[in-house]
C-alpha cells in the first residue's frame, strides 16, 4: 500500500497559479477559489480562477506555440521522446502525485497509487509510440495525378475535464493531442485542479516548448464556456454530463468547432445464473462500488437472473457491507468521500427518490457520520428500469438491481436508457456471452469482468454518452484532420 509523503497537507500546498506560455502567473482579474479536501471539508489552497481573458491569453500562448518557435519544427520522434520522459516523471513523483489526487478528490490512496497515477503515465507512453506512426498515404486516382494525404494536426485544442479521475483525464487528452503535434489548453474541473497544475511542471520539466500546453483552471460557465465560444479554438474535447454537452454543442456551433464528447453512462451490469458467480461479486461490487462510485462508466443497473438473485445479493450486501469508508489517506480506507458537498447532495436526493419510488433498500442508504462528504454504499433491491434511479446517473455509490427471466429480455432492459457508455455481461456461456455483447448498445462490453481498460483500446459512448473514441489509434483521428494533394504528372 503506498505510503503518504510525510506532509502536512493544509500547511505544505502553496497557492496555484495558471500555467499560460510557459509561466505561471495570476488571473488577470486576480481572482481565485479555494480547492478544498473533501475528507474534511477543509482548504487545501487557493487557485487562480481563469475567465474570459485568461483563456484568450492561453489559446494566443497555443497559437504561437503551434505556428512560430520550436514545436513546428520538433521531430516526431523528439515529440515521442518528451511524452515519454512525462510518463517517467508521473512514475518517478508517483507519491506525491498520488497524495495530491486523494487530497484533492477524495478516492483511496491505494486507488490513486496503483490505478490513476500508473495507468497516466502508461497513456502518455503509449501515445509517445504514436507520435512517429501518425502518416498520410498515396491515393490510386484516375488520370495523369498523383494524389497523396496528409494527417496534420487539427490545431489549437481547448480540453475539458471532470474531476473524477483528474490527472488521468489530464492524460487522455494532452497525451494524443501532443502525438499529433496539436497545442492545448486544458481546463481541469475547478473541484481538481491540483494533479493538472503538477502535470504542467512535469512538462516544463522534460522541456515542452513554453505554449504548447496552457493548464487554466476556473469555472464551467465562465473558463470552459470561454474556451468552447474562442473563435480561435479549433476542436474541444470535452468529458463530463451530458447536460453540459450538450450546452457545449451548441456554444461550439457559432465557431463549428470539431467536438468530441465523452458523457455520462447508466450501464447495465447483467449476471446470468450460470456465471462464476463469485467473480460477478467482485465485477459487480468493483463494478459500482470503485472510486466511490464516481465513474462515468460505472456499473449502476445490476441485472440479476431471478434464479440466483437472493443468493447473489446477501454476498453483495455482506461484501459492501465490508467497504472501509473513512479517511482516504489511510492504507485500509477502501472508499473515500465524494468529491465535494454538491455531490453529496446529489447523491442522497437520489437515495430519496428510489426509496419513494419503491426501490427496497437493503443496505446504505445515508451519509456517514463526521466531516467530509460522505456516503455510504447503497444497494436498492425490487426496482423497475423506469424508476428514476434506474434511468438519470447518479454518480455516486448507489447500486439499482433489476431482476430478469430471459436473455432478450435483458438485452431489451439493459438498451432501454438514454446513454450507451458501457456494459458487461456475466455467463459461462460463450455464444450467450457474444450474442449480449453484440447486442447492447454501447462503446464498451466487458464479459466476465467491469472496468478494465488500456491505452490501446478506445473508449467512448453510442447515443447520450457522446461520440468520438479516446485511447488506442481511435484518438488519432480526434486529434489530426487530412489534406488531400494532388499533383498534375503530366
Ligand atoms: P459535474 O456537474 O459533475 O461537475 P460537469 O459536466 O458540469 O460535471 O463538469 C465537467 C467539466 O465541464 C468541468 O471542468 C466543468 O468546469 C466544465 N463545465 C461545466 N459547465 C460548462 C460549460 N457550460 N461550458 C464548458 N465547460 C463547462
Amino acid at each position: 500500500m503506498a505510503t503518504a509523503p510525510q506532509m502536512e497537507p493544509e500547511l505544505e500546498l502553496k497557492p496555484r497559479r495558471l500555467l499560460i506560455d510557459g509561466e505561471w502567473v495570476n488571473a488577470v482579474s486576480g481572482k481565485t477559489f479555494e480547492t478544498l479536501n473533501p475528507a474534511t471539508g477543509k482548504v487545501l489552497c487557493e487557485v487562480a480562477e481563469a475567465d474570459k481573458a485568461d483563456i484568450d491569453l492561453a489559446v494566443r500562448a497555443a497559437r504561437r506555440a503551434l505556428e512560430a518557435g520550436p514545436y513546428p519544427k520538433m521531430s516526431a520522434s523528439e515529440r515521442g521522446r518528451l511524452l515519454w520522459r512525462v510518463g517517467e516523471l508521473i512514475l518517478k513523483y508517483g507519491d506525491e502525485l498520488a497524495w495530491l489526487e486523494t487530497l484533492d478528490c477524495g478516492k483511496p490512496l491505494g486507488e490513486s497509487r496503483y490505478a490513476d497515477i500508473p495507468m497516466a503515465a502508461d497513456v502518455f507512453q503509449y501515445f509517445a509510440g504514436w507520435a512517429t506512426k501518425i502518416h498520410g498515404e498515396t491515393v490510386p486516382v484516375a488520370g495523369h495525378y498523383l494524389n497523396y494525404t496528409l494527417r496534420e494536426p487539427v490545431g489549437v485544442v481547448g480540453q475539458i475535464i471532470p474531476w473524477n479521475f483528474p490527472l488521468l483525464m489530464a492524460a487522455w487528452k494532452l497525451a494524443p493531442a501532443i502525438a499529433c503535434g496539436n497545442t492545448c489548453v486544458l481546463k481541469p474541473a475547478e473541484q481538481t485542479p491540483l494533479t493538472a497544475l503538477r502535470l504542467g511542471e512535469i512538462f516544463a520539466e522534460v522541456g515542452m516548448p513554453p505554449g504548447v500546453v496552457n493548464v487554466v483552471p476556473g469555472f464551467g460557465p465562465t473558463a470552459g464556456a470561454a474556451l468552447v465560444a474562442h473563435p480561435d479554438v479549433d476542436k474541444i474535447a470535452f468529458t463530463g454530463e451530458y447536460i453540459t454537452g450538450q450546452e457545449i454543442m451548441r456554444n461550439a456551433a457559432g465557431s463549428l468547432k470539431k467536438l468530441s464528447l465523452e458523457l455520462g453512462g447508466k450501464s447495465p451490469n447483467i449476471v446470468f445464473g450460470d456465471c462464476d458467480l463469485d467473480r460477478a461479486l467482485q465485477g459487480v461490487h468493483g463494478g459500482i462500488f470503485f472510486n466511490q462510485g464516481e465513474v462515468c462508466c460505472a456499473g449502476s443497473r445490476l441485472f440479476l437472473d431471478q434464479s440466483v438473485h437472493d443468493e447473489f445479493l446477501d454476498k453483495l450486501v455482506k461484501s459492501s457491507q465490508s467497504i472501509k469508508l473513512g479517511d482516504p489517506l489511510q492504507p485500509d480506507t477502501t472508499m473515500g468521500p465524494l468529491v465535494s458537498a454538491e455531490q453529496k447532495e446529489k447523491v442522497l436526493r437520489y437515495i430519496g427518490l428510489g426509496k419513494t419510488d419503491g426501490a427496497k433498500l437493503l443496505v446504505g442508504g445515508e451519509p456517514h457520520e463526521g466531516p467530509g462528504f460522505f456516503v455510504k454504499p447503497t444497494i436498492f433491491d425490487e426496482a423497475t428500469n423506469q424508476m428514476r434511479v434506474a434511468r438519470e446517473e447518479i454518480f455516486g455509490p448507489v447500486l439499482t438491481v433489476i431482476p430478469f427471466k430471459d436473455v432478450d429480455e435483458v438485452v431489451a432492459l439493459g438498451n432501454d436508457t438514454m446513454y450507451g457508455l458501457a456494459g458487461a455481461v456475466w455467463t459461462n456461456d460463450i455464444r450467450k456471452a457474444h450474442y449480449v455483447a453484440k447486442k447492447l448498445k454501447a462503446g464498451t462490453v466487458w464479459i466476465n469482468c467491469y472496468n478494465v481498460f488500456d491505452a490501446a483500446s478506445p473508449f467512448g459512448g453510442y447515443r447520450m454518452s457522446g461520440f468520438g473514441r479516446e485511447l488506442g489509434k481511435h484518438a488519432l483521428e480526434l486529434y489530426t484532420q487530412v489534406k488531400s494533394v494532388w499533383v498534375n504528372m503530366n
